[in-house]
């Protein structure tokens, strides 16, 4: 069974380089005082472009129901 995947962000781990914003397809991402922010949850298609391009692990895919 594949579960939902969800997005999860670690703001402390986040240094606001915004890269995951300019890669980001649906442009659901944003900064907010020098960290990422989901600026709109329901443009996510959670195709963890994010993920792949985040150099710090900051923001990522996981299963919803881990
Ligand atoms: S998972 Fe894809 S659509 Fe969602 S924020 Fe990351 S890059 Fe954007
Ligand atoms: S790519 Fe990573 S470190 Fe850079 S803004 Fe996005 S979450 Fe933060």
């Amino acid at each position: 069974m594949t579960g939902k995947k969800q997005l999860m962000i670690e703001p402390s781990w986040c240094k606001g380089c915004g890269i995951c914003v300019a890669f980001c397809p649906r442009e659901a991402l944003e900064l907010m005082n020098g960290k990422v922010h989901l600026k709109d949850a329901d443009s996510c298609v959670l195709c963890g472009m994010c993920e792949m391009r985040c150099p710090d692990y900051a923001i990522y895919l996981k299963n919803a129901e881990e």
